[in-house]
């Protein structure tokens, strides 16, 4: 197959979500919203400055005939770029999105293989859903496009379309964790997942670890089948030869647009006085933020607040936990059961520690705009980030580069994939520890402002350095064959 290099400036992203929400009203009028999640933010500015097509999901099922009033909505919610939705029926969006994707892949890649429900017609609509995906990029792609695809949920869009005989570039982005063998080898389809991947011209992965687990596979996996599938790991990015093509290799930890962010944080309101009292009599916002999933470590977290509360007596009144939950995935059972143990664990520990003139934890459920969220991060002296595994973490990343007063401190989860740029300046957590994580808010709490200081700046240093832009050049590079 002749490949072409492709041009810089023109790319197709295929994603299963589209970056914004459609939602038709009672009355039948249409809504649009801004999507959330960090595939969005990453890839909103990605298209900002160059031409091209966004092929996913507007989120919003469509049984039968095409509904021209949504189309022109969609088209119409999308600056700058050409949007090619991808239709999922009712039944789709229960085998594919909420069952293959959602209760195999993402638990799987999660450490969480409890919850995988590895049923054959789950797999059955992946394949049909991604093959779905890949005819709608074949029927829209130029010859020069380069073609993007992300993350878990079609995984098989590079295979079909290499079926489909096309010829261009295709990379493939993974944005959540890769697990390591003895996870990933449960899974009945692994197989054909991996191959999947070798389709790939380039294959980018959130951190070294996640590229570590990625090659450990192959060399198991396809090697047990007698195919020769090696690659060295520690390359900043590596090749592979397979079936007579070179598949590339590289982590590119996934980032945010710095210097837009912080434009939006300037003029947000800051902290309100909190540096006027020193020590022990500051009061201090802890603030949590996280879409409602079992991997954010969301009741882990609430566990060591509570810890933290009972340990240290003299600081109820000056630390209020703000935790915002953002709806996810309410259709699984796994995040309905996971939504009442928070509210009942906010409800004990309000009961437990809370006065007239004290509420220990103000939880929200509900998503935020950009402007509110801003506000909340500036207003906010610790993050506080628990995820159990986390593929990157862009929250802290926002928080960090929203802290412009550099008075902040981050408390992070060591398995974030966050935490491997931040491990030097963010006070690291295992989050199963409670104790640990309790200290660790204390610890964060009485850290000398010179000391908050410097690792703030330290960490704002790396977030500017290592932007989203940095990002789309580190993976283009290794997207584009120099000749
Ligand atoms: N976010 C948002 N509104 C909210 C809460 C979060 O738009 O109310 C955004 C947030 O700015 C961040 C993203 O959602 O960019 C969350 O990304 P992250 O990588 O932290 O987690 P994910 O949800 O992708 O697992």
């Amino acid at each position: 197959m002749n490949k072409k290099n492709p041009r810089e400036d023109h790319i197709v992203i295929v994603s299963n979500r589209l970056p914004f929400v459609l939602k038709k009203s009672e009355g039948g009028n249409i809504e649009v919203g801004k999507g959330t999640g960090g595939l969005v933010t990453a890839m909103a500015p990605v298209l900002k400055n160059r031409h091209g097509t966004w092929v996913g999901w507007p989120g919003y099922v469509q049984e039968s005939d095409t509904d021209e009033t949504m189309l022109s909505a969609i088209q119409s919610a999308a600056s700058g770029y050409s949007v090619k939705p991808v239709m999922l029926t009712t039944d789709e969006v229960k085998n594919y999105y909420e069952g293959f994707s959602n209760s195999i892949l993402w638990p799987l890649f999660h450490d969480s293989t409890d919850k995988c429900l590895f049923f054959p017609e789950y797999w059955k609509s992946y394949k049909e859903v991604n093959k779905k995906f890949a005819l709608t990029v074949y029927r829209n792609a130029d010859d020069l496009d380069f073609l993007w695809v992300h993350d878990y949920q079609l995984i098989l869009v590079g295979g079909y379309l290499r079926e489909m005989d096309i010829g261009n570039r295709i990379g493939f982005f993974l944005h959540i964790p890769f697990p390591p063998i003895d996870t990933f080898a449960r899974c009945p389809w692994r197989f054909e997942l991996l191959s999947a991947m070798l389709e790939y011209d380039v294959l980018g992965f959130q951190t070294i670890q996640d590229k570590r687990n990625f090659i450990g596979c192959l060399a198991s996996i396809l090697q047990h089948a007698g195919i020769d599938a090696k690659a060295e790991v520690d390359e900043a990015v590596s090749e592979l030869q397979f079936d007579g093509r070179t598949v590339r290799i590289g982590v590119f930890p996934i980032s945010i647009d710095y210097h837009e962010i912080i434009l939006e944080a300037d003029k947000s309101r800051g902290y309100k006085g909190a540096e006027e009292k020193c020590g022990d009599d500051r009061n201090v916002n802890l603030l949590g933020v996280d879409r409602l999933d079992y991997t954010k470590g969301i009741v882990e977290k609430l566990k060591a607040y509570q810890r933290f509360l009972t340990l240290f007596p003299k600081l109820h009144k000056k630390v209020h936990f703000i935790q915002l939950v953002v709806p996810s995935r309410g259709e699984i059972a796994a995040y309905v059961e996971l939504k009442l143990k928070i509210e009942q664990l906010v409800g004990e520990i309000n009961g437990i520690f809370g006065t007239a003139d004290w509420l220990p934890v103000r939880y929200m459920f509900r998503p935020l705009d950009s402007t509110e969220l801003i506000s909340l991060y500036r207003a906010s002296e610790i993050a506080f980030i628990g995820s159990l595994k986390d593929g990157m973490n862009l929250v802290a990343k926002e928080y960090c580069a929203c802290n412009i007063d550099e008075k902040g401190v981050l408390i992070l989860s060591e398995f974030a994939g966050a935490a491997q740029q931040f491990y030097q300046d963010a006070i690291l957590i295992n989050p199963h520890d409670i104790e640990g994580t309790a200290m660790a808010i204390y610890r964060a709490f009485t850290m000398p402002l010179e000391e908050r200081s410097l690792r703030m700046r330290n960490l704002r240093e790396n977030v500017k350095n290592r932007d989203v832009f940095w990002w789309l050049d580190s993976f283009f590079n290794a997207a584009i064959v120099k000749s």
